[in-house]
């Protein structure tokens, strides 16, 4: 939650800020009612915003009702009359209304006669109203029982009614027993006496006056009451437009703040291990790889800590920048930490920066380069005495680059002069480590973290706001690259198929992975390694009506386990005696690099793995990947795996078995990846397919200070201007010591679980 760089603004000024804070008036049932939305005061109230607006010129198409749905719809009365239950005498009002196309019953019970005759004098065959209430079925037909519900026309004071019949009507979030027009009026109640003055706007001035934007006050009177459909609009864009700006001010806060510590500059120097390195670099860098570099380069030379986050495809080399980086700091006499989210990965990193230093890694060793540094590795499951020299040579000095899991974090490793810290495949860490690990040092280090698939600008601007971004859009040329297909789980032939092509390739030299989403029969999935567990979204239905539907549904098919899958594909004729081999979160890490070994060298060609492999794992005679149950892996995550293959001079091929019916969002996503290999194209069909509260991670309660109006995926531009405003006011105003009305936002805005989204990723 509250991290290190989480300044609080409890001494906020509350200027006027009274009204908004009082309780909401009403009779006790009302207000409890009130309360499961979430909503206590004035303010919550009116942070209470229409989710959408209904014109009486708009008729609701009742063929797209739902049983179980909380609806509001526009629609015609056709008939309606008074009548009599059978046995007890009471009373209710029939009627029927329509769209012009379908009818819809409605039955509203009455305790006595007089007050069913006052309904039906009210509906009027050929008037048009606002319905709400809940759709349920009786005898077979959709019904909605007892709605709430406006005339807009034939009412009694038609000079009113015809006027109000123009306005757009907000329609509220609605819960059971209070109705959109019960909270709509109770909005306008509480709405009508303020003014400007007692509604605080975090807003500056001088901003709305550039940005053409609204008071906060106005806005608020756009949306809840609005005259014409230009009102919400621009009320909706200047609270769309508070949120980004709202955040940027938070993020420009932090970066402020980093510019402000002090950090030892690491120039690069000649004659160094860096130019070394280059020197036999057996490949040319990209012109992605080398720009990043120079963007690093002059960041590592100023006497600020670089905060810096390196994002790019699957494969387009970012390891190869990282360590460029290391090598600078190196040179400059200072320590490097990469940290890697597995300890798979971490000694993987060690093996690749060796290969790549060569004699570079043998500092102090007989026949090492002069120059030459140490690669250090600390992991959580060393033995005492490897782990005890490791971390001298980390204390000493001796190891330039020392490279770990978040064992790295833990207390006895000391640093002699730590000047950068890589975070590896950021998305396992969380701030708070990144903090613990900078704390290492005497200044703060420089910071360059990686993504390990790429994410859209607005989102990394926004998620990843503290940090200046570099990008590798392409991957090195010469790869064959990567086909994808979808085969359905139940299709015995594709199988089959599928099958044999793992024997074709293990023939021809070939590796293959086999994917599978737990360990063993008892795994719920396997939490180890599927560290990614947000990714692992399963297919959320979009509503209330649709969840109950998928409960009714037969349950799914249990998921294919390593352990299980490992056990028939050795017996299984079609992969023809192929030895296959295990790798998963349960094992030590020394089953694991010998599992690894044995795969790259090929004793065991076929791999059985969780997602383990999914960061980075990289055996370039990897050709082919199975993932079995794919519908239950996020898209990124999908990507990041087979990324795994095709990375060598053959191509890779990436068959996605799943048992995802046409239409659901799971087949949509594996659609897409079948489709492209752009990450970036992916990352954004991928936030596109999610609803907006996962992007956002908890932030979706529809609670005050979360993200209402602004949709980080789609609005870019909003975010670029909020994210310049914000700039030029924190330059001028880096505590907002003017602007209490703003602290008082940002609070709110962390106060509701945004702290957790801007950290967690
Ligand atoms: P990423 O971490 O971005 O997914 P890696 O850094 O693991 O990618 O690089 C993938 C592979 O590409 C590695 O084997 C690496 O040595 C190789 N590689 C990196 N840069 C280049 C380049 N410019 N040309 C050719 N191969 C490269
Ligand atoms: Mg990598």
């Amino acid at each position: 939650m509250a991290t290190s760089k989480g300044i609080r603004y409890h001494d906020s000024v509350h200027t006027h800020v009274e009204a908004l804070e009082e309780r909401v008036p009403g009779k006790p049932a009302e207000l409890k009612k009130l309360a499961t939305l979430g909503i206590e005061t004035v303010g919550d109230l009116l942070a209470h915003y229409p989710w959408r607006y209904a014109d009486s010129r708009e008729v609701t198409d009742i063929a797209g009702l739902a049983v179980g749905r909380n609806v509001s719809l526009v629609a015609q009365v056709r008939s309606a009359e008074v009548r009599l239950a059978q046995k007890t005498g009471k009373p209710r009002v029939e009627a029927k209304v329509t769209d012009g196309a379908r009818t819809l019953d409605l039955v509203i019970f009455m305790p006595h006669r007089g007050a069913a005759d006052f309904h039906v004098k009210r509906l009027v065959p050929g008037s048009l109203g606002l319905f709400s209430g809940q759709i349920n079925v009786f005898s077979g037909r959709l019904q909605l029982a007892n709605p709430t519900y406006a005339i807009f026309r034939h009412e009694v004071d038609e000079a009113v009614a015809l006027e109000e019949a123009e306005w757009p009507i907000p329609i509220y979030p609605a819960t059971a027993g209070l109705e959109s027009d019960k909270i709509r009026a109770k909005v306008r109640e509480v709405l009508a006496p303020l003014t400007e003055a007692d509604v605080p706007d975090p807003v500056p001035d001088v901003v709305r006056a550039e940005r053409h934007l609204a008071s906060r006050w106005s806005a608020l009177r756009g949306v809840h009451v609005p005259q014409t459909e230009d009102d919400w609009r621009k009320g909706q864009a200047r609270l769309r437009y508070e949120e980004a700006f709202v955040l940027q001010v938070e993020l420009a806060r932090r970066r402020a703040h980093a510019q402000r510590e002090e950090s030892t500059a690491r120039p690069a120097r000649s004659g160094g291990l860096l130019e070394a390195f280059d020197a036999r670099l057996p490949f040319v860098l990209t012109d992605g790889q080398v720009a990043a570099g120079e963007q690093i380069a002059a960041d590592l030379a100023r006497s600020h800590p670089m905060q810096r986050l390196l994002q790019g495809e699957v494969g387009s080399g970012k390891t190869v920048v990282a360590l460029r980086a290391m090598l600078q700091v190196v040179d400059a006499g200072g320590q490097a930490a990469l940290l890697a989210p597995t300890s798979v990965l971490a000694a993987q990193h060690v093996r690749t920066l060796r290969a790549l230093l060569g004699d570079l890694a043998e500092g102090g060793l007989l026949g090492g380069s002069e120059i030459g540094t140490r690669v250090a590795l600390l992991t959580g499951a060393q033995s005492t005495a490897e782990r005890r020299s490791n971390l001298l040579e980390a204390a000493s000095g001796q190891a330039g680059i020392v490279v770990g899991t978040h064992a790295l974090l833990s207390d006895p490793v000391q640093f002699a002069d730590l000047g950068l810290v890589v975070i590896d495949e950021q998305h396992k860490f969380g701030v708070e480590q990144r903090g613990r690990l900078q704390a290492k040092a005497a200044n703060a280090p420089h910071l360059l973290v990686t993504t390990a698939t790429p994410i859209p600008r607005t989102v990394a601007m926004t998620v990843f706001g503290e940090l200046e971004i570099s990008e590798l859009r392409h991957v090195p040329a010469g790869r064959s690259g990567i086909t994808t297909h979808v085969v359905p789980a139940d299709n015995r032939p594709w199988m089959d198929r599928t099958w044999n092509r793992v024997r074709e390739e293990v023939e021809r030299g070939g590796r293959a992975f086999v994917v599978c989403a737990r360990i063993d029969a008892d795994d719920e999935a396997d939490g180890a390694d599927a560290a990614d567990g947000a990714e692992m979204v399963p297919d959320e239905p979009a509503t209330v009506g649709e969840a109950q539907a998928a409960a009714q549904r037969a349950p799914r098919k249990p998921l294919r386990a390593v352990l299980e899958v490992a056990e028939t594909l050795r017996d299984d004729p079609r992969l023809g005696g192929a030895a296959v081999g295990l790798l998963h979160g349960r094992m030590t890490s020394e089953e694991k690099d010998r599992a690894i070994a044995d795969f790259t060298s090929g004793r065991t060609p076929v791999l059985v793995s969780t997602t383990v492999i999914e960061v980075g794992v990289d055996v370039p005679a990897a050709t082919i990947m199975v993932i079995l149950d794919a519908h239950v892996f996020g898209l990124s995550q999908l990507h990041q795996l087979r990324g795994r293959v095709g990375r060598g001079s053959a191509p890779g091929l990436c068959l996605l078995v799943a048992d995802a019916p046409e239409g659901t969002v799971a087949a949509q996503r594996l659609g897409a990846l079948a489709a492209t290999t752009d990450g970036f194209e992916l990352a954004r069909v991928d936030l596109e397919l999610r609803r907006e509260g996962d992007v956002l991670g908890s932030a979706q309660s529809g609670k005050r200070g979360t993200l209402r109006f602004l949709r980080i995926v789609s609005d870019g531009a909003v975010i670029d201007r909020a994210r310049d405003d914000a700039q030029a006011l924190v330059e001028t105003d880096p505590e907002l010591a003017a602007w209490p009305a703003l602290r008082a936002a940002i609070d709110l805005q962390l106060a509701d679980g945004r702290e957790e989204f801007l950290g967690q990723s």
